[in-house]
């Protein structure tokens, strides 16, 4: 797309009408009430596809008492940043569960998944590094490898001999190389073949950050993620994880190393230069983690029943991809995209549209995003539907 130009104001506008005529122009549409898998706006009920609050969680009882309990105790906000005023046991103990969680020695708190990768780029890598990022990579890390000022160098998505010849190519030009691969994608709903990354990783003297934003609640023992799933909690210096997904709070972390920790403490700018999270958020935060950690396998049936829509999907005829509580329906260009979505809408369902520049041109879809809330009905509804206005 290119920058637009910003200057003078009137090129602001012609770059709106822009975005318009190319069905692109991103707008906002506010709800009068959100309840796990459902939400109401103008006045009408809506199956919600559309939220991240995969477990139901934004509403559970123990999150909200503790967040209560929280604000009578402390206040609404947290008065600073952790150096300063602001650091309260409570944080400390969200990190050490996150920490436990994660199988990792420490874990360091962030105001939300974005200033986590952010943050983390910034501080782990610098002129003389390079930044390796799965094509498909979130936009936190891209802007983070900015800020960063090393390079930035794109694998082929989940493609390993893609990453090797990258490495095998520019690994010498680096001090260090900093690998980044997120372990559920948050647009295509697949998972990162991480064992292979992580021998790759090891091969060439690499380091490894996995953002686990979707995963967290969602795969592995207690909802621990991909990285602890797979037995690789040593191996990945960096695990990443996000407390606004379904974890249904605020806010993210990081596990990692003690001394990578203080580390970050140290220089991560994300970190040390905004106010810590207030005490209601980091209350609710624990309930959630404590909520995972009673569970074995806290997001078993929702993947099982993610599954079944797929098929629904694919024996109807549509491209559907995925391996998560995410499924992705390719229909292609951002106007057929747009149009169908607007028919689910008003026969009650909420997807999401998206469109380039956050995919691939050509590659625009629909993101059904399941919650445990959603009743086999409405599934079954909402592929009825699909199959019906596509
Ligand atoms: C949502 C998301 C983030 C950002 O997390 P927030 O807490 O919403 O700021 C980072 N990485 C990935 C992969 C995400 O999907």
């Amino acid at each position: 797309m290119g920058s637009p130009r910003t200057f003078p104001a009137e090129s602001r506008l012609a770059f709106l009408k822009e975005q318009d005529a190319r069905h692109l122009r991103r707008t906002l549409s506010p709800v009068t009430m959100r309840r796990p898998g459902h939400l109401t706006a103008g006045g009408e009920e809506i199956v919600d596809f559309s939220s991240n609050d995969y477990l139901g969680l934004s509403r559970h009882p123990s999150l909200r008492r503790r967040a209560l309990n929280a604000i009578k105790e402390h206040g609404s906000g947290s008065g600073a940043s952790r150096l300063m005023s602001g650091d309260l046991d409570l944080h400390h103990e969200l990190e050490r569960l996150f920490a436990e969680l994660k199988g990792k020695e420490a874990a360091l708190l962030f105001n939300s998944g974005y200033q986590a990768n952010v943050g983390l780029l910034q501080a782990l890598t610098g002129r003389r590094d390079a930044i390796v990022a799965d094509r498909l990579i979130h936009a936190s890390i891209i802007d983070g490898a900015m800020m960063s000022r090393a390079r930035l160098l794109r694998f082929n998505h989940n493609d390993t001999e893609s990453l090797a010849a990258i490495l095998g190519d520019k690994r010498s030009d680096f001090d260090n190389v900093l690998i980044v691969t997120e372990s559920v994608f948050s647009m295509d709903g697949d998972l990162a073949p991480l064992e292979e990354i992580c021998r790759l990783k090891d091969q060439f003297g690499c380091e490894l950050l996995v953002d686990e934003a979707h995963a967290t609640g969602i795969f592995g023992p207690e909802g621990a993620g991909r990285v602890e799933q797979a037995g690789l909690g040593d191996k990945v210096e960096f695990i990443m994880g996000t407390f606004s997904k379904a974890l249904g709070g605020f806010g993210a972390a990081v596990a990692a190393d003690r001394a990578d920790v203080d580390y970050l403490i140290n220089t991560a700018r994300s970190f040390i230069y905004s106010t810590a999270l207030p005490p209601s958020v980091v209350a609710s935060n624990i309930a959630a983690l404590k909520y995972c950690m009673q569970d074995k396998d806290p997001g078993k049936e929702l993947l099982a029943e993610a599954e079944r829509l797929r098929e629904m999907l694919q024996d109807a005829g549509l491209t559907v991809r995925g391996k998560s509580q995410i499924i992705p329906v390719i229909l292609g260009g951002s106007d057929r995209t747009l149009k169908v979505g607007r028919r689910l809408l008003q026969r009650g369902y909420r997807t999401v549209p998206v469109r380039p520049p956050t995919v691939p041109e050509g590659r625009a879809r629909l993101r059904i995003s399941l919650c445990t809330a959603h009743t086999a009905d409405e599934i079954n509804g909402l592929a009825e539907e699909i199959r019906d206005v596509t």
